[in-house]
């Protein structure tokens, strides 16, 4: 209930700040870090530019390199609890390329990240209120590359699914849907796992780098929960997306051509398409613009209204990332 009030106060957006730790190699090397923790705790960052002026960026919550999956966890569960109570909710994970996103979202086996522990949640919260609701779940994976949508848990045996444009269709009061999307109905964890598994195995197929077509295409995780309040018969439909977006580092114009330009371009579209997005929400703007990427497209009937947003805003603590760090620093700053 608290947390509802403190959603409502700072309207549906919140933003956390992730650092990831220094890798060994970072260590052997002796590299500089330009953050500074000590007053993370109230939600201040504060950024050491050339070793004299500093700036300070405000968060909901600031995750520091020693900060566990769990710990993170615990602060983004509420938002699994406001799916099977009917909102729609999106989570995304914002930064440059080797920033923590991935980590965030996906983890690794032995220390899973939210998309894995948001569902552990729900199956959590679903046994809790049996006998009071019933929910049915289903997942499906895509990825936008291109500004193209392509369904990750289409079996490698019927590539020609893909091969027809998946596009984004308004059925019924403004609700968005996918035609022809594959929706998993998912009953236990076990069933989860094979589903995120699939998902993530079609997503390398066809590339040539699998890391880096990774980090040029945004990876999504839609939930569908649909739930009956067994005492008065009341029904529910809400939408849960996991979304880790394409690396927003700057690509100099001058460094890339041809397909690799347009990749770029797409990237740096729909990347600011969606800072307008929800920047033109938190001012309560009367035009929201939707429609000027797949991804916010896709997403519209899941922004804005009574929908919850969570920002992982993920930074490196590398001095000489700073500058791209600073970037994702004050795209948070317009979305908050
Ligand atoms: P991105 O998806 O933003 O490109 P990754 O999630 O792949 O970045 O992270 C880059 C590397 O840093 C990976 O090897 C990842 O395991 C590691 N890493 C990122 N964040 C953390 C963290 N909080 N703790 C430990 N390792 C991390
Ligand atoms: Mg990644």
């Amino acid at each position: 209930q608290l947390y509802n009030k403190v959603l409502e106060l700072k309207g549906n957006i919140r933003v956390f700040c992730r650092c990831r730790p220094l890798n060994l190699d970072e260590i052997a090397s002796g590299t500089s870090v330009a953050i500074d923790f000590e007053s993370a705790k109230d939600g201040e960052l504060t950024v050491r530019a050339n070793g004299t002026s500093k700036k300070i960026f405000k968060f909901d919550s600031i995750f520091t390199p020693r900060a566990s999956q769990a710990d993170v966890f615990e602060d983004t569960a509420p938002f699994a609890t406001s799916v099977l109570d009917g909102y729609n909710v999106c989570i995304f994970a914002y930064g440059q390329t080797g920033s923590g996103k991935t980590f965030t979202m996906e983890g690794t086996e032995e220390s899973r990240g939210v998309n894995y522990r948001t569902l552990e949640e729900l199956f959590h919260i679903i046994k809790d209120r049996q006998g009071l609701y019933r929910y049915e779940l289903s997942v499906s994976v895509l990825e936008v590359y291109n500004e193209q949508i392509r369904d990750l848990l289409v079996p490698e045996s019927q590539p020609s699914v893909n091969s027809k444009r998946l596009e984004i269709r308004q059925v019924a009061d403004g609700i968005h849907h996918v035609p022809g999307l594959v929706e998993a109905h998912v009953n236990n964890m076990n069933e989860v796992w094979e589903v995120l598994q699939t998902g993530s195995n079609a997503r390398a197929v066809g590339a040539t780098n699998a890391n880096e077509h990774s980090s040029r295409s945004h990876c999504i995780h839609c939930v569908m929960v649909k739930g009956e309040n067994l005492m008065n018969g009341e029904c529910t439909r809400s939408k849960l997306w996991l979304v880790d977006l394409a690396g927003s580092e700057r690509v100099a114009k001058t460094d890339v051509q041809g397909d690799r330009l347009k990749e770029t371009q797409n990237i740096n579209r729909s990347l600011s398409a969606l800072g307008d997005v929800i920047s033109a929400l938190a001012t309560k703007s009367p035009h929201i613009p939707f429609r000027n990427s797949k991804l916010t497209h896709l997403l519209q009937d899941s922004l804005g209204g009574d929908s919850k947003t969570l920002m992982f805003l993920q930074i490196s603590p590398n001095e000489n990332d700073l500058s791209e760090t600073l970037c994702s620093l004050n795209f948070a700053s317009r979305v908050r």
